[in-house]
């Protein structure tokens, strides 16, 4: 028999194994991953061999990859039957630089202060990854060409040496790792098992580990939608996404341009965050061609997309990523925004075709889509149409789409205008709701807090503003009604008003849109509403947020009330001016700023008794 040949590595490559050999990295798990993905390409190339008509030495062995793991011997190896090497590419594939990526990664790895040895396999160089974990590794291979066998060998240190293998080797490779002492737990079948189901769950190729196999389930993503199986999609979602339910929307997608994707995303059933779990956390896993690149992989959505889950495949990830700048990378910015905007008009085209499963995935998540209007400018126009409200027009607890609330809007009508209120009820008794009703304007009913920020940030929709009721400047066209004060009266006892109430109130004014209530408070910031201020203040963010000077009233000059008033004032200006104190109290309570309902409560008393003297 020949001596072996001793050959040394090529300068960046021992420079790299000298780096990977003595890394302290933490996952140096990652290898496992590295040699099937080795293993899968192999196959994958012998597969092409075949199917381009080339002979393959022994043609009749499936491509698989089966691996032994022997915590007697402390050695883990992985065997594949694909395409193999001769004795040249033993020595251009393990000893010589393929790729640039070499040096990229070297660079890397010196300008970090923490290297990411992780992200090996990414430039190239996935190979050497076993030395993290091996002291020795032997490397048998037969090359589907029919070329005999070679053994080469490494220590790491020191070059690799190449020999015949001798004997009858069947095609494919086997490479050995003769663990270090502190990596005899990848000797464990069980953690090797741990490791296969985390990184190579879906390799396309059977996996054995000891015999038994361990991948079974398939990248769906990367099939056909159309050969696919509902209830493939479902056991899939319950792998990847530790749920015991079934999905409640599942989108699958692929696309070309800008950049190669293969996408499979779904929605659990509930909104974890409100089960009181706590702020969910983005369960998309983010793929190179099936090999796990990043789990739970951060900014390939934006933060209020969390509650996704499934997979994201990119053949187009660069070498030079990682995992830190990968949120920055122009890259990842790209992937985010398609894969958003594509997901966005899922949700539009749900809500088009299965109205009551979009209602559903409305009632869990729409804090999400809120969220996502109020932080992230990107997407406002997309998510406008997401929304969804109960209004005067809708039934009790059916909402309408901002699309459809415009194309009910009459030619004279130029807003959208929007109520906050507690409940229903509540909206259609206040009298910030008169004039609409009157004016049969469709008002849009907010319940919940967040929808005073949504319509801030969204400002508009389809071009046409979104205002609230409160400050809407809108008059009833209604005829006068028969007893009203006429203007010059009404404007008298508006400066009456003003007088008497001093700085209780910032203005006061003859109204042009009450019908049933006597008078109204109404913010005199341009762009503050009754309802911000009551938040602000439950938030205690803005001290004189409720302070009586910001508000303006509103006189109703056709209400009995206000008529007898004007009559009051000059026959009894004491109790004249209790009745105003009153009349502000009851616009105050009605907005829902009224501070302190004690003074209010005294007054009445005083007016009551005077009612039953
Ligand atoms: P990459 O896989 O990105 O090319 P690696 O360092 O992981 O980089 O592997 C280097 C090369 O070694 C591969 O491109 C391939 O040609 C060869 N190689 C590694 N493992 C195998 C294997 N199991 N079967 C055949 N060739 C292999
Ligand atoms: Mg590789």
């Amino acid at each position: 028999m020949n001596a072996p040949e001793k050959h040394s590595f090529q300068a960046e490559i021992q420079q790299l194994l000298n780096i990977v050999i003595h890394s302290l990295y933490t996952d140096k798990e990652i290898f496992v991953r590295e040699l099937i993905s080795n293993a899968a390409d192999a196959c994958e190339k012998l597969r092409f061999t075949q199917a381009s008509g080339a002979a393959v030495h022994q043609a009749e062995i499936a491509p698989t990859i089966s691996l032994t793991a022997d915590d007697k011997a402390g050695t883990l190896t992985i065997t594949d039957t694909g395409i193999g090497m001769t004795h040249d590419e033993l020595v251009k594939n393990l000893g010589t630089i393929a790729h640039s990526g070499t040096k990229a990664f070297l660079k890397q790895l010196a300008e970090e202060k923490k290297p990411d040895v992780g992200l090996i396999g990414q430039f190239g160089v996935g190979f050497y990854a076993a030395f993290m974990a091996a002291k020795r590794v032997t490397v048998e291979s037969r090359s589907a060409s029919g070329e005999p066998a070679w053994v080469w060998t490494s220590e790491g240190a020191g070059g690799y040496e190449i020999a015949p293998a001798g004997g009858d080797v069947a095609r494919g490779t086997k490479i050995t790792l003769e663990l270090k002492d502190e990596a005899k737990e990848f000797a464990e079948k069980s953690a090797i098992e741990r490791i296969i189901k985390r990184y190579s769950s879906f390799v396309p190729f059977p996996i054995e580990l000891n015999g038994d196999k361990v991948n079974t389930v398939q990248a769906l993503w990367t099939r056909s939608k159309s050969e696919i199986k509902p209830e493939e999609y479902d056991e899939f979602y319950q792998f990847i996404g530790h749920d015991h339910e079934t999905p409640l929307l599942r989108l699958h997608f692929n696309a070309d341009a800008p950049l190669a994707i293969q996408s499979l995303l779904f929605v659990p059933q509930k909104n974890w965050e409100t089960m009181g779990m706590g702020r969910v956390e983005s369960e998309v896993n983010l793929y190179c061609r099936k090999v796990l690149i990043q789990a739970k992989s951060k900014g390939l959505f934006p933060e209020w997309l969390r509650f996704l889950k499934g997979v994201v495949d990119s053949e187009d990830l660069p070498l030079n990523i990682s995992r830190e700048t990968m949120q920055d990378t122009s890259l990842m910015q790209k992937l985010n925004k398609v894969l958003t905007t594509r997901f966005l008009k899922f949700l539009d085209e749900t809500a088009e075709k299965e109205p009551e499963t979009y209602e559903k995935f409305y009632a869990e998540y729409q804090r999400f889509l809120k969220e996502g209007i109020v932080t992230d400018f990107t997407h406002k126009e997309a998510l406008g149409k997401l929304v969804r409200y109960e209004s005067s027009h809708t039934e009790k607890g059916k909402t309408t789409s901002l699309a459809d609330y415009v194309k009910r809007m009459s030619s004279e009508q130029k807003e959208i205008y929007c109520l906050m209120a507690p409940n229903r009820e509540a909206a259609e008794a206040s009298p910030y709701f008169e004039v609409f009703r009157e004016r049969k304007f469709e008002v849009l009913f907010l319940y919940d807090a967040w929808d005073e920020f949504v319509m801030e940030h969204l400002r508009e929709f389809d071009g046409k503003p979104l205002k609230s009721a409160e400050k809407a400047d809108l008059n009833l066209d209604a005829p006068k009604k028969d007893g009203a004060l006429d203007e010059a009266t009404g404007k008298s006892l508006a400066e009456w008003l003003k007088s008497t109430l001093g700085d209780q109130i910032n203005e006061v004014r003859v109204s042009q849109r009450l019908v049933d209530s006597p008078a109204v408070v109404v913010d005199a910031d341009k762009f503050m509403t009754n309802s911000m201020r009551r938040m602000l203040k439950a938030l205690k963010k803005d001290e004189d947020a409720v302070s009586p000077t910001k508000l303006d009233l509103e006189i109703n000059p056709a209400h009995p009330i206000i008529v007898r008033l004007e009559a009051a004032r000059h026959k009894d200006l004491a109790f004249a001016g209790d009745v105003a104190a009153t009349i502000l109290d009851q616009a105050r309570v009605a907005a829902g700023v009224m501070e302190d309902p004690r003074a209010l409560l005294k007054r009445m008393n005083t007016l009551l008794e005077r009612v039953l003297a």
